[in-house]
């Protein structure tokens, strides 16, 4: 079975006519788990993108970024909800539907000139992971690709991440 159908979907979460795609019933299973982390490792193993470190969103950016940087031998850095990061931070404010959200990352976490693997669960507007990238870039590290499990095209994330100058991978696609 592949890593679609192992993927569970939720009607009307966290509203009404939103489809929710759920990885946790991917990952609770061990060979899918290990798609996962076995396709994504592969594609940083062999295609050549040269990166010095893992970062992942909070929070299902920490379990899938965290077992990857293991078997590509790099380190991992957490970006986080903002307050829970305990050393100097920078920060970054994003645009939801409704309102505004914020993520961190420490200040000494990236050395300027590190290149990075951004990692997270899943895109749709591309607004996480786009705040996650101007993290980096504050900090004077460079974006080497965004890697995600789940891409869903049809709400136009990763349009906007490829007209940015940015490179994604995903592992699957929904409609
Ligand atoms: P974006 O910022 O609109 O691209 O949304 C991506 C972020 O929201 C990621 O951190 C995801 O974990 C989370 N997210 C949004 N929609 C879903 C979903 O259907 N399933 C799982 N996570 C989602």
């Amino acid at each position: 079975m592949p890593i679609k159908s192992r993927i569970r979907a939720i009607p009307d979460y966290p509203k009404k006519g939103i489809m929710f795609r759920d990885i946790t019933t991917l990952i609770k299973d061990p060979a899918g788990f290990r798609l996962v982390i076995d396709g994504l490792t592969q594609r940083y193993l062999e295609n050549g993108v040269d990166f010095d470190v893992v970062v992942g969103v909070e929070a299902r950016g920490f379990i899938l970024g965290s077992a990857l940087a293991y078997t590509l031998g790099k380190g991992f850095v957490p970006v986080r909800k903002p307050g829970k990061l305990p050393a100097d931070v920078v920060s970054q404010e994003y645009e939801l539907e409704y309102g505004t959200d914020k993520v961190e990352i420490h200040l000494d976490a990236i050395l300027p000139g590190t290149r990075v693997l951004l990692v997270d669960d899943l895109l749709a507007t591309g607004g996480t992971a786009l705040a996650a990238a101007a993290l980096v870039e504050k900090v004077g590290g460079v974006v080497a690709e965004m890697a995600f499990i789940v891409n869903l095209p049809d709400i136009g994330g990763e349009r906007k991440i490829l007209d940015k100058g940015y490179r994604v991978f995903s592992l699957t696609e929904f409609e």
